[in-house]
């Protein structure tokens, strides 16, 4: 019998090894050892056949699962998100399963029934050892074991004394167990009341008796027992412990007190119909949920998880990373309890991985998760949710370089569920297919709660308005607001997309710029750490005293702004205010988020400056202003979707204003006050926003009215990245006949990454099969396209950046 074997790399096929005569048959989705090359690795089986159409097929080593880690449906999703995304299965199984497959093998030692004994002649130096339930290879060489020593631990495992287990040391995470301590027998023991002073051992005998089952470290700590009282009354055979499961966990442990649920408006009424209907047909059917921020959305996917569950069927919700937070999962876990496992990347290897037992075990019914949550091990899918379904950060920027969101609406497909994309600025691609019948749309024109409507939004000119003195990147208006929101006691939130104090770091004498050695970009500066960093390889040094280009001693200038200096300009003019700078530098392990958020809640802090992270999923009603310093920083990017991006952000970003009963107010600082992202973003009108941005697609052939492919050809050498992605077009035009359009070759936007030079290709063609199709012949011939180490032709299939 014959395995098809799918393994970590990144090359888009399986391999055929020989299953050991003798061993129980192979399932699907089991670990096996197996050589490669000159290697052993880690794979997973992924097919069953009977003959192979190789001559010399090697034989499977070991078995590393007893069950199957994955199941079958998981299995063809990995399955179709590699042949999509051009990928290697076992590069999407490592990036499916927590912890991933698991590379390197170590071996631990248990000991058996009885242990060697330490009276004989065995050396002092391994009573270490002795103590211990379990030891590693590491452990065993820290203590330099002579040869003679390697012949006593082989005698020790060939005698039984010592057991080996093989682990993989990438799936560090295990199982962990609680010991529990009960009476076995009645102990002889006097327990009588009158002894004053009672024993250890008489103590916890009491309270054994007391209680019938005991954590073990809760009672050790209680009456500081030691372990050596526990281990002889259980040879006495007085009481006996056992292990059992326990999940860590990430959340604060204990529920957030209950909640009901609300009594839906007759606009949200009218979406919940349908949706209800979809659930109870069992069948796949995918929603475009289009509701302005604050419309209910949130309150419709908790109706749609509750009826998913009285269906006895399980839900998937997804959610950007960073709307991940206490805040939303607390309003699941009001209503749903412990039925809730949550999944994101900023949880230890021991959190996920028990999460993810939890509900592959079905102890919880409700996934919420970021991206990678789309591969959570829910079995009998009823319902798949995607919050912010325009959210770039569903798209993987290293490979496996897939969209979380179509590889959940295909999951959905496949398991026949009901699909809810929600938004308030969906993406054009979702809108697009709401047009073309592909998914339903749904509409929530106005904001929920009685009394809170969609705040006023002004743009102000910044070549016009009078800045602020002393503070050049406010306007005197802005300040103003500020300083009316803070008299009212009310909270506002300050927006700006770039961190640090300034971007750019320039010689007075010669002009020239400070860039990065490794890429072609400016090193910005930030003034808490003084230092010069690049944004992209986190390279970083000091500030230089001496221009490195001429040589002259002088003070650089500082060019442009960032949220640090947005932070010590606003503590010249309020000096009182209190500040909360939210941006990845001051989040800090991996409660930052929710602790910041905490102490907007309760008002500890008057004015919020951030990046991105401000601008989603936060809602605070006493949030009243919302001021974008600079809205034209994403506008001008060589990238099609530039002008959705600033939409969306400038959208969700003026959504944070006045969600309570207060009214909002926004302003938006820019220099482009007549491009039709602001307009539209100004009046928070969707509708008019595509309206005007669906031609433009559809005149320069951008998606979602052709798929789009990127090809990145990556050097060390400018002129090899050059070549590859000469002869790739090359190739592609001779196969293509006329059915792709090819563009390029050009130096990427960001021309070098990490000392490696970018060329880039784009593809365009009418579905993303055929680019599939014609870059994997053109990658065979006519001109070869032979990487060398450190080259790398990449293609991102629908990318969501063209950087
Ligand atoms: P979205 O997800 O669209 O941003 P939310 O679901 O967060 O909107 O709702 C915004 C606010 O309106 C929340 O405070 C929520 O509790 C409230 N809300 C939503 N639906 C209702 C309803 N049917 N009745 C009363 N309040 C509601
Ligand atoms: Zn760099």
């Amino acid at each position: 019998m014959f395995v098809e074997i799918a393994l970590v790399i990144p090359l888009r096929q399986v391999f055929d090894y020989q299953w050991p005569a003798g061993w129980n048959g192979p399932k699907l989705g089991q670990r096996v050892l197996v050589p490669f090359r000159r290697q052993k690795k880690c794979g997973l089986i992924v097919g069953v056949k009977e003959k192979s159409e190789f001559d010399s097929v090697r034989q499977v080593l070991a078995l590393l699962d007893e069950h199957p880690i994955i199941n079958k449906e998981l299995l063809e999703l990995t399955r179709w998100v590699a042949e999509y995304y051009f990928c290697g299965w076992g590069e999407v199984l490592q990036a499916a399963l927590p912890g991933g497959l698991g590379v390197h093998l170590q071996s631990e030692y248990l000991w058996g029934l009885s242990r060697p004994d330490q009276n004989s002649d065995l050396p002092e130096k391994f009573s270490g050892l002795l103590e211990k339930e379990r030891w590693t290879d590491q452990d065993w060489k820290e203590l330099k074991p002579s040869a003679v020593d390697e012949e006593l631990r082989q005698s020790w495992l060939d005698s039984g004394f010592l057991k080996v287990q093989r682990h993989l040391v990438q799936q560090r995470a295990k199982i962990k167990t609680e010991r529990w301590v009960r009476l076995k027998n009645s102990p002889s023991d006097k327990l009588g009341k009158s002894s004053r002073k009672k024993t250890k051992r008489q103590r916890l005998l009491e309270i054994l008796l007391e209680r019938d089952l005991v954590h073990w470290l809760s009672l050790r700590d209680e009456i500081k027992a030691p372990a050596s009282l526990l281990k002889q009354l259980v040879e006495e055979q007085v009481v006996e412990t056992f292990e059992e499961r326990v999940f860590r966990r990430f959340l604060p442990q204990g529920l957030p007190v209950s909640t009901g649920f609300q009594r839906l408006s007759e606009d949200q009424q009218n979406v919940w119909t349908l949706i209800e209907q979809s659930l109870d047909s069992k069948t796949y059917k995918a929603f475009l949920l289009h509701g302005v921020t604050g419309s209910g959305k949130t309150e419709v996917y908790l109706h749609a998880v509750r009826k998913c569950l009285e269906l006895e069927k399980t839900a998937l919700v997804l959610v950007p990373e960073i709307s991940l937070t206490p805040q939303l999962v607390n309003r699941f876990r009001e209503r749903f309890g412990d039925l809730v496992a949550v999944l994101h990347s900023g949880m230890d290897d021991g959190e996920r991985f028990d999460e993810w037992s939890r509900i592959q075990l079905g102890q919880a019914k409700i996934a919420i998760g970021a991206r990678s949550a789309i591969f959570a091990p829910l079995q009998n899918l009823g319902l798949v949710v995607i919050d912010e379904e325009h959210d770039q950060s569903y798209k993987q920027g290293e490979s496996p370089r897939y969209q979380g969101r179509d590889v959940a609406v295909y999951r959905a497909f496949q398991e026949k569920t009901t699909v809810i994309l929600g938004s308030a600025t969906p993406s054009i691609e979702s809108w697009q297919n709401s047009k073309t019948g592909k998914y339903h749309l749904l509409e929530l024109p106005s904001r929920a709660l009685t009394g809170a409507k969609l705040p006023e939004v002004e743009l102000l000119d910044l070549r016009q308005q009078p800045r602020q003195s002393g503070c050049y990147f406010f306007t005197k208006e802005l300040v103003e607001a500020l300083r009316i929101c803070l008299q009212k006691k009310e909270q506002a939130i300050l927006f700006l997309n770039r961190r640090g104090y300034a971007p750019v770091v320039q010689c007075p004498e010669c002009e020239n710029t400070i860039n990065c050695d490794a890429c072609s970009l400016s090193l910005v500066y930030h003034q808490s750490s003084e230092k010069l960093c690049c944004h992209q390889c986190d390279h970083n040094q000091t500030f230089p005293k001496i221009c490195p280009n001429c040589g002259t001693r002088t003070a650089m200038r500082l060019v442009g702004t960032g949220t640090e200096q947005i932070e010590q300009d606003l503590r010249v003019v309020f000096p009182d205010a209190r500040l909360l700078r939210m941006d990845r530098d001051t989040l800090h392990g991996k409660h930052a988020l929710s602790e910041m958020q905490q102490k907007i809640q309760s008002h500890e802090v008057d004015i919020v400056i951030g990046t991105q992270l401000v601008t989603k999923g936060h809602d605070f009603p006493n949030v009243t202003l919302v001021g974008v310093l600079l809205a034209d920083l994403g506008l001008n990017l060589p990238d099609f979707r530039s002008a959705e991006r600033t939409f969306q952000l400038l959208t969700q970003v003026a959504g944070r204003a006045g969600r309570g009963e207060k009214p909002g107010r926004v302003l938006i600082q820019t220099n482009n006050p007549h491009h039709h992202s602001l307009l539209t973003a100004q009046l928070q009108d969707y509708t008019s926003f595509v309206n005007q941005e669906l031609p433009l697609r559809e005149r320069f052939r951008q998606p979602p009215f052709m798929s789009l492919a990127s090809v990145l050809c990556i050097s060390r050498d400018e002129h090899r990245a050059k070549d590859l992605a000469l002869s790739l077009r090359q190739n592609l035009r001779s196969n293509a006949q006329g059915q792709v359009i090819c563009q390029g070759p050009a130096e990427a936007p960001i021309r070098r990454i990490n000392h490696r030079f970018r060329w880039q290709v784009l593809i365009k063609a009418s579905s993303a099969g055929l680019i599939r199709k014609i870059f994997e012949k053109s990658l065979l011939g006519p001109e070869p396209l032979i990487c060398s180490r450190e080259e790398n032709i990449i293609l991102d299939i629908d990318p969501q950046h063209l950087m």
